[in-house]
Order: structure tokens, then C-alpha cells, then sequence
């Protein structure tokens, strides 16, 4: 018996170990890729950087480090090239003291001029997202050019769009994989860069809290944090910039409108246009709201649910549905096979067209199939 019991402790410590061996696993490209990468970097001209939706921490600080990289490299003497940034809706105000934020261009606001950068495009380089649906019309575009394109990204089995793919689901963000990409050229940290890469690292892990223990990425952090990133003014400009309504709004929303299934060890938070505009919400508001519930002991899945009015041409609401878990509870597959979205084992996103309580009798419906 107790044979036994030993035995259990030295698989457990095995397991345990292997774990570590994974958690301190470097990105390693395949050396063909990169260097096809490198020679078509070389010798573009007009690059158009591009992102997902909604751009999040990652979207920008992975894109905005890919646009100070190229326009700091030395060869940019001898060679400058045109680069852009271009994301099709706008983002956060928290993201704006990004470095060179001002110059993102958001195809929402600005569609011919983009269009046209789009098609005079000699490469792309796509930084964040797995399919080009999840940028919208700048994806379709995208996908019409014959220039070549570069993804940069670690979501889950990315589309085959990209002529290059540097796809690592295990990368904590898309900002760790710019950051082993842009250092196999040489030298290329400054200031700029390193303050974009950390934003990434920083929101794609919950300012560290989740997704993040791999000894690399201190590593990095320790390079950013070395180049000049300054962690304390970065966490500050991106979770310390609440105006009284978004607080109030996360106040009401965890108050009013947040309902628990118990024996599930779900939460569920819907959020109507009507009540969003009570609190004249603004892109970014309900950033991070998800995440709340399964701070109760008890809770492992979280599902946030945010009417969007319907836009000229579409006659029902767009319902933005984000999911959230914890641990070994994958919301992913409920995600893409109900939701028409996906993501991450423990965060993902869909959404559906309708109203709110439609959206909500599909997730009642549905959830027992998918929760553990
Ligand atoms: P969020 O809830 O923050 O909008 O999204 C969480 C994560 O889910 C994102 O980082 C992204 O990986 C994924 N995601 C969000 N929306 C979609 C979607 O419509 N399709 C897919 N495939 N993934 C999504
Ligand atoms: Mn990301």
C-alpha cells in the first residue's frame, strides 16, 4: 500500500517537473520561416502592419513595436520604408500614450485612405489574430492582396491566409513572440519598443496574474524593464484611467445585473445599449469586467454579454459575448460551436445577432453541454 502511495507521489513530482520543463519552454522558429520572413521584410517597401477588432494590449503593443522597429532599424537609413498601422475600429483611450499611437490609423474612420495604403501594400504583417474575419473588412482586403503576409500571433489554429505563420498558442501574447522574432535580427530594443512590448505582456496576463510562469518571460520583463519600459507609469496609464462612469458602470453591473448559477460555477453579466448609455459608455469601459466574477470563491466560469445598437444595414443587435474560466474548463469550443467565435481555453469571445434575451436563452440553453 504504501508502495503505492509513493509511487503517486513520484508521478505527481514528475508530472510536476514536466510542467516546469513546458512553463520554461523558449519560442523556437522553424529557421526557414524566418529567414523567408526576414527576406521579404527586406525588401518591402510599403508595409502595412494590421490588427485585430477591439485592439486590446497585445493588438497595440505588438503592432505599434513591429511599426518603431521598422522605422528604427539601421537598414531604414539605406532603405526607408513606408509603414502603417492600420486597425479597423478604434481603440481604448487608456491605450493612447502609447508611443506613436497618434499615427494608427483606424479603418472605421478613415476606409479610403486605408484601402488605398492597403493596395499599394507590398507586405503585410498581421499581429494578434488567428483569422482575418476577426478584423473585419481590412481582412477581406487583406486576404484580395497578393502581397505576401506575415502573422505574428498566438491564438489557436490560425486560418491558412498567411504566406509566413509564427503561431505559438503556448506564447503568453503576441507581444513575446515580436519580442523572439524582432531579436533574431540583432540589437533592436528602445525605449518605444520596450514600452509596447510590456503593455502586451502586461494586459495578455492580467498584469501577470494568470498565464505567465514562465521564467522567460521575467527574462524579457527584465530586458523591457532594462531598455527603459516603466512598469509602475505603464500599469498606471492602462488600469488607473477609470472616469467616474466606467467605475459606476462596473459598480452597477456587478450589483444589478450579475446573475450565478451555483451549481454550475458560472456567473453570467449582461449589459443592454440602454443601460450603456446611462453611463455614456466608451470603447474600453467594460474592459476587464469579465474577469470579476471568478474572483468568488466558487466561481469558475465568468460570461459577459454587452448589446450593441444595430448598425445601418444590419436590423438586429449585435450581442459581444466574452468567456472567461479558470483552470482545466476549456470555454473555447462553446464559444465557436454556439457563439460563432472561439479564442483561448480560459478566455474567448463570440458573439450573436439578436436581442439580449435571445442571446441568454441560447446560453441557458446551452451551457450544460459545455461546462465541466
Ligand atoms: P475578449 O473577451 O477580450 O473580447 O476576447 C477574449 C479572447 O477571445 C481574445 O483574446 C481572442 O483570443 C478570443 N476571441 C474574441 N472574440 C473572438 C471571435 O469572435 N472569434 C475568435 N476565434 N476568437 C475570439
Ligand atoms: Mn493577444
Amino acid at each position: 500500500m504504501s508502495f503505492f502511495f509513493l509511487f503517486l507521489a513520484y508521478s505527481a513530482e514528475m508530472s510536476y517537473l514536466c510542467m516546469q520543463i513546458q512553463k520554461n519552454m523558449v519560442i523556437s522558429f522553424d529557421s526557414k520561416d524566418l529567414s523567408a520572413a526576414q527576406t521579404m521584410i527586406a525588401h518591402a517597401n510599403n508595409i502595412v502592419i494590421a490588427t485585430h477588432m477591439a485592439p486590446d494590449g497585445d493588438a497595440m503593443g505588438s503592432a505599434l513595436a513591429v511599426y518603431h522597429w521598422l522605422l528604427n532599424r539601421p537598414s531604414a537609413v539605406s532603405h526607408p520604408q513606408e509603414a502603417v498601422v492600420i486597425v479597423p475600429n478604434a481603440f481604448p483611450d487608456f491605450f493612447r500614450w502609447m508611443p506613436r499611437a497618434s499615427d494608427i490609423l483606424i479603418y472605421e474612420k478613415e476606409a479610403e485612405k486605408c484601402n488605398t495604403l492597403i493596395a499599394n501594400a507590398d507586405l503585410f504583417i498581421c499581429t494578434d489574430f488567428n483569422d482575418p474575419k476577426r478584423i473585419g473588412p481590412v481582412g477581406d482586403k487583406i486576404v484580395a492582396s497578393g502581397a505576401p503576409k506575415i502573422l505574428l500571433d498566438h491564438h489557436l489554429h490560425p486560418t491558412d491566409f498567411a504566406s509566413v505563420v509564427f503561431s505559438y498558442p503556448e506564447a503568453t501574447s503576441s507581444c513575446e513572440i515580436v519580442y523572439r522574432f524582432m531579436e533574431q535580427g540583432g540589437p533592436f530594443l528602445n525605449k518605444e519598443i520596450a514600452s509596447c512590448l510590456y503593455t502586451g505582456l502586461m494586459t495578455d496576463t492580467g498584469n501577470f496574474a494568470f498565464n505567465s510562469s514562465s521564467c522567460e518571460l521575467y527574462e524579457i520583463i527584465a530586458e523591457l524593464i532594462r531598455a527603459g519600459a516603466e512598469k509602475d507609469a505603464i500599469f498606471d496609464a492602462v488600469f488607473n484611467q477609470y472616469s467616474v462612469d466606467r467605475l459606476r458602470l462596473m459598480g452597477y453591473a456587478l450589483y444589478r445585473k450579475m446573475r450565478i448559477y451555483p451549481e454550475h460555477h458560472l456567473a453570467l453579466i449582461t449589459l443592454s445599449a440602454d443601460e450603456l448609455d446611462q453611463y455614456h459608455y466608451q470603447v474600453g469601459d467594460t474592459e476587464g469586467l469579465v474577469n470579476m466574477p471568478l474572483q468568488i470563491s466558487d466561481v469558475y466560469y465568468s460570461v459577459f454579454m454587452r448589446e450593441e445598437r444595430p448598425k445601418p444595414g444590419t436590423p438586429r443587435p449585435r450581442i459581444r459575448i466574452s468567456f472567461r474560466s479558470q483552470g482545466n474548463r476549456p470555454v473555447n469550443i462553446w464559444a465557436s460551436e454556439i457563439f460563432h467565435g472561439g479564442g483561448h481555453a480560459n478566455a474567448s469571445g463570440g458573439e450573436i445577432f439578436g436581442t439580449l434575451n435571445q442571446a441568454v436563452q441560447l446560453f441557458e440553453k446551452t451551457f450544460p453541454s459545455y461546462l465541466i
